[in-house]
Formats: structure tokens, sequence, C-alpha cells
């Protein structure tokens, strides 16, 4: 992991909501984990509710705020929210995931994970969707650093990089089901970044799931005055980054 002279091209899978279903309602199950640490921090339903929905938006994850502002161990936090989640039961191996990571080029792409998650259930999720022989490096939110960073903040990309030894950020690919992840990335000039907004599915503040109507967007499409390119399906890669993929499959 981690080879620092290595100048392939690198692509960045986040992993929840992204490499599995959001219809496997984990985020649901882990929003409703973090509610019940709220409330066991003294907070009312209500209270609650409300800084889970602020920590979310203004940090990018509520556990930022309640190491901020509430002095919670995060560690602690990670045992009792997705450390406690039955993953085992929730989410199975998608053999087609499978094929779409063995079918990009190696010799020329390494892949690497980047979660907003602990790297207990980081790797936990891609051993039971049996991807983790297939991810060469993953970059996490290390709770047991007292200021870690996360998604979209712009530090947090930037250690991604050092991590990985990128000097070059446009040689970054990125896909994640969070719009803003995907706009920071954009910003920090990574090449070639893709919005997975799953057929059907997307996800709301606070880790709720909404249906929308995205039965128009039949292929990748460029969607919005942000210039984000949006797919519904992660097959539709391999027409957005033909480049990475082998070429006689
Ligand atoms: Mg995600």
């Amino acid at each position: 992991m981690g080879d620092n002279k290595d100048d392939r091209l690198i692509v960045w899978f986040d992993i929840d909501n992204t490499l599995y279903s959001a219809s496997s309602k984990i985020s649901q199950a882990m929003g409703e984990r973090i509610h019940a640490y709220f409330v066991s921090l003294g907070f009312s339903h209500e209270e609650a509710s409300e800084l889970h929905l602020r920590y979310y938006t203004q940090y990018g994850l509520a556990l930022r705020g309640l190491t901020r502002h509430h002095d919670v161990d995060p560690l602690d936090f990670d045992r009792k929210c997705d450390g406690a989640l039955p993953l085992e039961e929730m989410i199975k191996p998608n053999p087609r995931l499978r094929k779409l990571f063995q079918d990009i080029d190696r010799t020329k792409v390494r892949v690497w994970a980047l979660t907003n998650a602990y790297k207990l259930h980081a790797e936990r999720v891609l051993r039971i969707l049996q991807l983790d022989d297939l991810v060469d490096g993953l970059v996490y939110c290390d709770y047991a650093e007292p200021n870690f960073s996360c998604k979209p903040e712009p530090e947090y990309y930037v250690k991604a990089l050092e991590k990985a030894g990128v000097t070059d950020p446009s040689k970054c690919y990125f896909v994640d089901d969070n719009r803003g992840n995907v706009q920071a990335a954009m910003r920090l000039g990574w090449g070639h970044c893709v919005h997975f907004s799953e057929h059907g599915l997307e996800i709301v503040e606070g880790g709720r799931v909404k249906q929308i109507d995205n039965e128009n967007l039949a292929g990748p499409k460029v969607i919005g005055d942000d210039n984000v390119q949006v797919i519904t399906d992660l097959e539709q890669l391999r027409h957005v980054w033909p480049e990475i993929f082998k070429k006689e499959i």
C-alpha cells in the first residue's frame, strides 16, 4: 500500500452508498445510532435531530461537530455507531461490481478508496463486498487524530494525495455519491470527477434517503451549473472513463 514512486493514474472510490446501494438502509441505521448517541449525551430527540443535521451540513460528518463542540471520543462514537452495525446482514458481494474493478487496467491505474468513515468500518465493508483484494490503498477519517479532517474539507484531499504519493491531481479519478465531495475535488484540480446519483435514490442531509426522479438519466450527463458529471450506475464509468479499463475484455 502507498508506493510513493507510483506514477500510474489513480481511481478513488468513495465507499458508503457508492460501492453498495443506498437501499441497503445502512445510512439510516447509522443515522439512528448517531441519533441515539446524541440522546445519550443528554440532548432531547428534537435537539439531537437538529444538531445531527446541522453538523452533517456544516462539517460533512456529524462526528466532526461532536468532537469540536462536545468533547466526544471519536473512537467511542465509532464503536457505538458504525461498529455496531450488522453489516454482514445488510450488504452482499456484487459480482458485477467486482468485475468492474477487475476490468480496470492495473498496468496504468491504481485503485484506492476515499471514505469519511473510520478504517474499521471501511475495511469491513470492502471485505464483505469482496473488493478488499482489488483495492490498493485506503484513505479514511482518522478518528484517532485529535483534529482529523474529512471530505469535503480541502486538507483531507491534500492528505489523501500525500498518502498515495500523488503529485499531479490531474491524474486523479474520483467518484462519490455526495455532490459536495465531488465539487470539492474538482476545485482542487482533481482531473476526472463523477457524482454517483443512484438510480431512483438520492441521499439527503442527515443520511436519510429520498426517492428522486432520475428516470431521464439513462447515461452519464453533466447536470447543474457546477459542471458535475452524473452517473446513475457505476457501470457507466466504463463509458465515462474508458481509458482506465483494459482494452480487450
Ligand atoms: Mg458516500
